[in-house]
């Protein structure tokens, strides 16, 4: 095995591609740092829900800012002091993250603290394994492995309604809230979703017809194939 100190996996991909469970296991294999990035947005979506706050508004956003103090614990995120990760596997925080994500503000401030938070783990020769929308292409550019992790609409939709067992949910609603996530991620001027991941230097992995051992696996024999592992 190489001896690889601290380096960055960068994985990219649309909702419900499988991203955090893919990310989670490859940290859990390779001892290195999970990131999942998407707990930022999601954590300023919510304290603006929390203080009735409009998402629409830029400028009220912009607001919770300084209030906003993240720590990844384990498998918890810690939000000022409190543990929000049931809360944020919410349908609000999700659909409202992805109106927040779109002003260049919050974004700038979210990708300074997902720099630090890397660069800390890496410091102590960790492999972070950073999971988002534009960690490839703005976060961590010089990533040793890009994965654009994605699956058919139809298939992310099911896979939703998977997830939400117990809430009645219906197929069509989800495909539409799950197209219009991705148009607003894709489409946004700041830090989109990557249009054409193949020519940004990226390893396409469409896990429609894989389960999740078979996608860790891919990424596992990516890894080796570059001599990273
Ligand atoms: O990955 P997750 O579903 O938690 O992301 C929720 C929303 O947060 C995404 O739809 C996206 O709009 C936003 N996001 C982002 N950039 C990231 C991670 C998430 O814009 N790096």
């Amino acid at each position: 095995m190489p001896d690889n100190k601290g380096f960055v996996i960068a994985i990219d991909g649309p909702v419900a591609s499988g991203k955090g469970a893919l990310a989670q296991q490859l940290a859990k294999e390779l001892n290195g740092f999970y990131l999942y990035t998407g707990a930022m947005y999601r954590s300023v979506a919510l304290l603006c829900i929390n203080k009735g706050l409009n998402l629409e508004n830029e400028s009220e956003v912009e607001t919770v800012l300084p209030e906003l103090n993240i720590e990844f614990e384990d498998d918890k995120i810690i939000l000022n002091g409190q543990d929000v990760t049931e809360r944020l596997s919410k349908p609000d925080t999700a659909s409202g993250a992805s109106v927040v994500g779109v002003y260049p503000k919050i974004r700038a401030e979210s990708v300074l603290r997902q720099q630090e938070l890397g660069e800390k783990a890496i410091s102590k020769g960790k492999i972070v394994v950073a999971e988002g929308r534009d960690i490839g292409t703005v976060v961590f550019p010089n990533a040793a492995l890009k994965v654009y992790l994605t699956a058919s609409p139809e298939v992310r939709a099911r896979r939703r309604m998977e997830q939400f067992v117990h809430q009645e949910r219906n197929l069509e609603a989800e495909l539409a809230r799950l197209i219009t996530r991705d148009r607003r991620d894709t489409e946004r001027e700041v830090g989109p979703l990557p249009a054409d991941p193949e020519s940004q230097g990226y390893f396409i992995l469409d896990n429609s017809d894989l389960n999740e051992r078979e996608t860790v696996d891919k990424v596992l024999t990516e890894l080796k194939n570059r001599n990273l592992i």
